[in-house]
C-alpha cells in the first residue's frame, strides 16, 4: 500500500504526520519512508537513519555545436522553459533553467544539440530498524525541479513493505504531482486557517483529477473554528485524524523528537487513522 501525504502549502505538519505515522506503523508492520520533499527533506532528523547508499541524480544538458549550427532557432521555440534562446552571437543555453527534457536535441533539424551530464541532487537509501526503511531525495540549491530526484527515489520502493510511506513537497506541482503516481491513498494535512483551506482545495482538486481517494489531517487543530469540517462535508473527504495546537506537541517537534513516543495516546488515534484509511481504500 502506498500513501503519499501532501499539503497545499509548506508549514502545515506533513513532516510531523508522515514521522509518526511511520513511527507508529513500524511497529506493527514493516514500513518504508521516503522522503520526497527534495527542496527541504527532513523526515530523517527523527530517526537514527543508517545510510547504506547514496546515488547521484543527473540531467542530459543540451550542448550546441556552433560549426553545425544553422541558426533556424528550433531549440528555442520547443523549449518549454525559456532555458535554450537564439541571439544574433548565436544559440545559448541558462543551465540553471534547463530541465534536461531533449526536446531542442529533437528537434534540431542539423543534430548541433549534444547532451552532457550535469548533477542537480542525490538520492539516500537506508534503514531505521528491522521493520522500517528509509530514503530521501535531495535537490541541489537553485536546480528547478526535482521531479527526476522523486522519480530516482520512488524506482527504491520496497515491494516487500507492507506500507510505503511518501512525504511529499508541499504545494501541487508537479514534484507533488510525481510523488501522488501509484498512490493507493493520499493524506492531505491542513491546519484550520483561511490560507490552509486554500491550499486544501486545491489539494483536493489534486487528487480528484487524479481519482486517488484522500483523507484530511487538520493539524494545529482549534475546536472553535470549523472552517474545514465545513469543506470536508462540501468536498465529501474524511477527516481521519485531528492533532491539536498543543504546546507540548510543538515542544517535541522543534526538538526532533516523534510525540507518539513522549504522548502514547496518540499511538492508537494514528493507528485508528491508518485502519480508516484501509477501509476507505476498499
Ligand atoms: S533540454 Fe529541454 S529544458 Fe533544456 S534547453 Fe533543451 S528543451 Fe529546454
Ligand atoms: S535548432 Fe539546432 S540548428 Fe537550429 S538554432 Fe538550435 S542548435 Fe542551431
Amino acid at each position: 500500500m502506498i500513501i503519499t501525504i501532501l499539503s497545499g502549502k509548506g508549514g502545515t505538519g506533513k513532516t510531523t504526520v508522515s514521522t509518526n505515522l511511520a513511527k507508529v506503523l513500524s511497529e506493527n508492520l514493516k514500513v518504508q519512508l521516503l522522503d520526497a520533499d527534495v527542496e527541504e527533506p527532513n523526515d530523517h532528523i527523527f530517526f537514527n537513519v543508517d545510510f547504506s547508499q547514496t546515488e547521484s541524480v543527473n540531467i542530459l544538458l543540451p550542448v550546441v555545436d556552433e560549426s553545425r549550427c544553422i541558426q533556424c532557432g528550433e531549440c528555442a521555440k520547443v523549449c518549454q522553459f525559456g532555458a535554450i534562446a537564439l541571439f544574433s552571437t548565436g544559440v545559448k543555453v541558462f543551465e540553471t533553467l534547463c530541465h534536461g527534457c531533449g526536446a531542442c536535441s529533437i528537434a534540431c533539424p542539423v543534430d548541433a544539440i549534444s547532451e552532457k551530464p550535469k548533477e542537480i541532487g542525490k538520492v539516500k537509501i537506508g534503514t531505521v530498524n528491522a521493520t522500517m526503511n528509509f530514503g530521501m531525495g535531495i535537490l541541489n540549491i537553485g536546480e528547478p525541479s526535482g521531479v527526476r530526484i522523486i522519480r530516482q527515489l520512488k524506482k527504491h520502493i520496497d515491494r516487500k513493505a507492507d506500507v510505503i510511506l511518501i512525504d511529499s513537497s508541499p504545494g501541487t506541482s508537479c514534484p507533488v504531482v510525481e510523488s501522488l503516481r501509484e498512490a493507493d491513498f493520499a493524506i492531505l494535512v491542513t491546519e484550520p486557517t483561511t490560507f490552509g483551506l486554500h491550499d486544501l482545495k486545491l489539494a483536493v482538486d489534486l487528487v480528484k483529477e487524479m481519482n486517488i481517494p484522500a483523507g484530511i489531517v487538520v493539524n494545529k487543530d482549534n475546536e472553535e473554528v470549523t472552517i474545514i469540517d465545513d469543506f470536508a462535508k462540501e468536498a465529501d473527504i474524511p477527516i481521519i485524524l485531528k492533532i491539536p495546537f498543543d504546546r507540548e506537541i510543538a515542544t517535541l517537534y522543534s526538538r526532533g523528537e516523534l510525540f507518539v513516543e513522549y504522548l502514547p495516546e496518540w499511538k492508537k488515534r494514528f493507528f485508528d487513522a491508518f485502519e480508516t484509511i484501509k477501509g476507505l481504500i476498499k
